[in-house]
């Protein structure tokens, strides 16, 4: 029988809208390596930010970012700096290219150990790349959880959430809490509209 947390995050589930997916630089994209490095780009940038910098990586003629040849430092960030955070996305956009010159990764296990790639990214590139079911929890998600029962960091979440719901279930988790938080549980929650009763406020 599902306990209290449980049923409380299937009411969210059922009764949240799922928000249209909206990241458009990755449309049409099928190669594994192109899709995670365009997650990466388009960390806390606009689409077509995201997309002029991709075009510039990807379909440039010669190609300047190619799996299996060696990786181009000065052009790779000269493309990256309009985007900011150019250290960071650079060493991701490096260990990505390293990673994929040895596998092509398709586990949280194995993403986990690619430098800025976090839960939700992995998650992300899982369904894009391999319509493969993920549990994305990152810390919007966390805080309505924590709320309605669940304890812990995002990763423990993560792993209670994959026990406790099927897995055709999964993709729903991340934008559905996020939609309720901004409509309902946010950091200051208007517990007098929700549908739920929680017992932790
Ligand atoms: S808004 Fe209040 S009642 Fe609704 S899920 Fe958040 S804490 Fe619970």
């Amino acid at each position: 029988m599902r306990d209290d947390r449980g049923s409380r995050l299937l009411k969210i589930l059922d009764g949240t809208e799922m928000e249209k997916f909206d990241f458009s630089a990755l449309r049409g994209l099928k190669d594994p390596f192109e899709i995670l490095v365009t997650i990466v780009l388009g960390l806390k940038v606009t689409d077509e930010k995201c997309t002029e910098a991709r075009i510039k990586l990807f379909d440039s003629n010669p190609k300047i970012l190619r799996r299996g040849r060696p990786l181009v430092k000065e052009a790779v960030q000269e493309i990256i700096r309009p985007l900011g955070m150019e250290k960071s996305r650079y060493l991701s956009i490096l260990s990505i290219h390293d990673f994929f010159d040895r596998k092509v990764p398709t586990t949280f296990g194995e993403l986990s150990k690619i430098h800025g790639v976090g839960p939700k990214t992995a998650a992300l590139y899982l369904d894009v790349a391999f319509g493969k079911p993920s549990v994305c929890v990152d810390v919007h998600c966390a805080r309505v959880l924590n709320r309605i029962g669940y304890e812990g960091d995002p990763k423990i979440l993560q792993l209670d959430l994959m026990t406790d719901l099927p897995k055709e279930r999964w993709n729903e988790v991340n934008p559905k809490l996020i939609s309720h938080g901004k409509d309902l549980c946010g950091p200051k929650p208007d517990c007098g509209r929700c549908f739920l009763k929680c017992v932790r406020i």
